[in-house]
Formats: structure tokens, C-alpha cells, sequence
């Protein structure tokens, strides 16, 4: 009789969901960006987009306090190692956002036969989303981090670096 009084006022959760409920709502993307696209993130998280209104308008100046890496731009081999650095000093649980055909896939420089370009960074850190565009808007990039945020809540798993081909040649 106790319990069905109490029943619709007491819900019970595992303590992971509720975690990966208040992880998804309070992201912290880390300040960085490598070419154009990050122009656009930057337009997402000031006023008239207003990213801070899903709970991830909060740009941290260092990787140790973000928790989500927007890759926004071209990926040259030289800059490589440092996006590696970059995303092994943020602690974890962390999730990356490949923002742009060229963090994608090396965007247009892949077909201008460009030795420089990385042919997508997952090949170098993890990516849990893909926002394509040349650049994308800022509502792609929204509607990249309402993905983010749903998959956190239901606890997906993450995404794992892919293998590099033959052709595409070690970073
Ligand atoms: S995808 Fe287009 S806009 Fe974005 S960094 Fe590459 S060339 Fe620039």
C-alpha cells in the first residue's frame, strides 16, 4: 500500500544515466580553431546563435578544462601531433566534433592531389560527430552538438580511430 502511494512521486535511475544526463546538458568545448570553419563555430557561440542556450557555450581556454574538441578546419600533417597533444591532455570522459568537409575528409584539398592535408582527423583523434558543409552553418554546428548531447544521454558508446590505408599514407 506504502509503495503505490509513493510510486508516482519517487522515480528511480541509474546513477550512470542521470551522470550522462547532466555530462550531455554542460558541455565545455575547448577554444580552438585551424582555418575558416572556425569562424562559424565562433558565430554559433556568440550572441545571435547563442549556443549557451544547449548548455555548451561555455569555451574553455585549456584542454584540461573542455570536454568537447570541435575540430573547425583544415587538418595540415604539421598540425597533427599537436591536435593529438591537445586531446590527450583533456581528461576524460571527452567527444570530439569533426566540424567541416575538411576535418571530414580533407575537404577540397584532397582533390588537388595536396600532400599536406589530413585526410580526416579521425584518423587522428576519435570523432563522435560529422557536421558536414564547406563551412557549415552554425545551426549545423547546433545540430551537431543536439546529437552529441543525445548520444551522451543514451550512452553510447564512442567512436573509435579509423585505420589508415595504404594511400592515404601514415600522419
Ligand atoms: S571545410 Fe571549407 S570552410 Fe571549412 S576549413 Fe575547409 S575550406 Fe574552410
Amino acid at each position: 500500500m506504502a509503495e503505490q502511494r509513493v510510486e508516482p512521486v519517487v522515480q528511480f535511475a541509474l546513477l550512470e544515466d542521470l551522470l550522462n544526463l547532466a555530462r550531455a546538458n554542460s558541455l565545455w568545448p575547448m577554444t580552438f580553431g585551424i582555418a575558416c570553419c572556425a569562424i562559424e563555430m565562433m558565430a554559433a557561440g556568440a550572441a545571435r546563435f547563442d549556443l549557451d542556450r544547449f548548455g555548451a557555450g561555455v569555451f574553455r581556454p585549456s584542454p584540461r578544462q573542455s570536454d568537447v574538441m570541435i575540430v573547425a578546419g583544415t587538418v595540415a600533417r604539421k598540425m597533427a601531433p599537436t591536435i593529438r597533444r591537445l586531446w590527450d591532455q583533456m581528461p576524460d570522459p571527452k567527444w570530439c566534433i569533426a566540424m567541416g568537409n575538411c576535418a571530414i575528409s580533407g575537404g577540397p584539398f584532397q582533390y588537388e592531389g595536396q600532400y599536406a592535408i589530413v585526410p580526416g582527423v579521425d584518423l587522428i583523434v576519435p570523432v563522435d560527430i560529422y557536421v558536414p558543409g564547406c563551412p557549415p552553418r552554425p545551426e549545423g554546428l547546433i545540430q551537431g552538438f543536439l546529437a552529441l548531447e543525445d548520444k551522451i544521454t543514451k550512452g553510447e558508446k564512442r567512436n573509435i580511430i579509423r585505420r589508415f590505408t595504404r594511400k592515404e599514407g601514415r600522419v
